[in-house]
């Protein structure tokens, strides 16, 4: 398939600030590649791409990010800054659409999802996040009854959230795992990654350290400073060690020395990629059981799980996950998660959507 892939409006590929879709982005982009597809990658101007992406072309466009869904009100109207980049990635789609066999949105945002019936080249939307908006939410109840092949999920605790006619297509993620190395000694030290605004809910991993007397690693994009500053001094001070934004190489270094990750959505987190991260490094994790990471996390194999936002249990999920067999924990990211995996789920489903046009080339 001749495939173009449209990236997220939020952030250029590389900066941290499209969050989980940029390792989402690579992985499929990387996947699809090694089995044999064309891939041009539609992304904002600065976006890099790693080596394993060299073979897709690169099309950038300028302009301004698009404000995030989830820091909205769920009641907010669609809006578009003044020389949007979603309007220039859409615009630049759209001209080009005629060059490819299926487009493939990564943006959780209304335009692409509206544009769905519109465009000649099938267009597919693997759907970043849960609800979170009711306008997002109206939309894609109706691209589901209209178009209900052309979206895809990564979990099922995701999908849930909307109001689906037919089962959902449920992807997972993937994840080049040649890239995670196996860390066998952890350090007296625990984990957490991720964006850090509100959603994320670091500020009961910081709790949770600060009981067991642990300090806690952070690694992550400052997305909300103030809410940082707030977490910080919530816990002892020391107990927070911040690490800043990493790249995939340097983060998984770091982050296989931890001897448990804390993964705490405040919100039903679509996937939960920090999560396969830690296993791919032999982490085991203990997270509360909301959203994909309850998928992801195994009881007694990979990590603990806890009741949502408990953090009395969550000091005991990390104490039961501390216990954990750390090859098991690699074992199950690559029999689960490998960027192999996923490239061949997402080309199932492109290939099943878009399979009436294929034939007729
Ligand atoms: N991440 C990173 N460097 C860091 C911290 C995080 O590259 O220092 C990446 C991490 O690899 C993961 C992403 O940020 O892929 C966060 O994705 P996740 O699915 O956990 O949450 P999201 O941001 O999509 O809500």
């Amino acid at each position: 398939m001749r495939l173009l892939v449209v990236s997220t409006p939020v952030g250029a590929l590389g900066s941290g600030r499209g969050g989980g879709v940029e390792i989402t982005a690579l992985a499929l982009v990387a996947g699809l590649l090694e089995r044999g597809h064309q891939l041009t990658v539609l992304a904002a101007e600065g976006s890099t791409l790693p080596a394993s992406c060299a073979a897709a072309a690169l099309w950038a466009e300028p302009g301004v990010d698009q404000p995030s869904w989830q820091h909205r009100p769920r009641g907010a109207a669609v809006e578009l800054p003044a020389d949007a980049l979603l309007g220039h990635l859409w615009r630049r789609a759209l001209l080009r659409q005629a060059e490819f066999d299926v487009i493939l949105n990564l943006a959780y945002d209304w335009l692409p999802l509206w544009l769905t019936p519109h465009t000649a080249t099938p267009l597919a939307h693997l759907v970043s996040m849960g609800s979170v908006a009711d306008v997002m939410d109206g939309l894609i109840a109706e691209i589901a009854r209209s178009h209900p092949r052309h979206l895809a999920f990564h979990t099922a605790a995701q999908a849930a959230d909307f109001d689906l006619t037919q089962p959902p297509r449920l992807v997972g993620n993937g994840f080049d795992l040649s890239r995670y190395s196996f860390q066998a000694e952890p350090a007296e030290l625990l984990g957490w990654a991720g964006r850090i605004a509100p959603e994320k809910g670091l500020e009961d991993a910081a709790a949770a350290a600060a009981r067991l007397g642990l300090p806690l690693a952070v690694w992550g994009l400052q997305e909300d400073p103030a809410y940082a500053r707030r977490v910080e001094a919530s816990v002892p001070p020391g107990t927070l060690q911040w690490r800043g934004f990493l790249p995939t190489d340097q983060l998984q270094a770091e982050l296989g020395r931890c001897a448990v990750l804390l993964n705490t959505p405040k919100w039903n987190e679509a996937f939960g990629n920090v999560v396969v991260e830690a296993l791919a490094c032999g982490v085991p994790v203990a997270a509360y059981a909301r959203g994909g990471p309850a998928e992801l996390v195994q009881e007694g194999h990979t990590g603990a799980l806890a009741a949502p936002d408990d953090v009395a249990a969550l000091v005991a999920a990390v104490r039961r996950a501390r216990g954990i067999e750390r090859r098991h924990c690699r074992a199950w990211a690559e029999q689960r998660c490998s960027q192999q995996a996923f490239a061949a789920r997402i080309e199932a489903w492109l290939e099943a959507m878009a399979g009436p046009t294929l034939a007729h080339r």
